[in-house]
């Protein structure tokens, strides 16, 4: 099958206008046109409820399922709260070298919309870049730097590396 030249991005609970401006950002930050997923979630999967959280791999699984003829790659956009086990939450969650990232908005919120916006772009670009076969980086601005906290995603910018950029695939 022909490789796919669009990303397709999916929102479960988020907001439209936060979609939009990460279909931008991930234009701006890879090159490749961005599509519009509208499948839905059964609203139980992966949910904890010991933990009130939901279970990141079993979503990103069963997103798996989802295809799309010209799709190169897919991120989930998700307001609920992930985790893995071992930790107490995950911001998201990707396949090394897959096709499928889910990045999740609950740990994300400001209440500077701008800053809020900018994180969730920075996550999603981060998975994304997993999605694209980058490991993390020890570059304190890449974007693929591991991120544990809020200050640490605030530390790191949107953007790839030099070295990371070399990596990735151009549109
Ligand atoms: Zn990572
Ligand atoms: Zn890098």
């Amino acid at each position: 099958m022909q490789e796919g030249r669009f990303i397709y991005l999916a929102g479960f609970g988020v907001e439209k206008r936060l979609i939009l401006a990460t279909a931008k950002n991930i234009r701006e930050v890879f090159g490749f046109e961005v599509r519009f997923s509208y499948i839905t979630l059964s609203p139980r999967l992966g949910y904890n409820p010991y933990r009130r959280q939901y279970h990141a791999s079993t979503i990103l699984e069963s997103l798996s399922r989802v295809h799309y003829p010209d799709m190169l790659k897919f991120a989930a956009l998700l307001s609920f709260d992930l985790y893995e086990e071992g930790l107490n939450f995950v911001f998201g969650l990707a396949q090394l070298g897959g096709r499928y990232a889910v990045v999740s908005t609950y740990r994300l919120k400001s209440e500077d919309e701008r800053l809020f916006f900018e994180r969730v772009f920075k996550e999603v670009n981060h998975e994304l870049g997993h999605t694209l076969g980058l490991m993390h980086c020890k570059n304190k601005k890449c974007v693929v730097r591991f991120s544990n906290s809020l200050q640490d995603v605030d530390a790191k910018s949107r953007f790839f590396c030099e070295n990371c950029s070399k990596i990735l695939p151009k549109p």
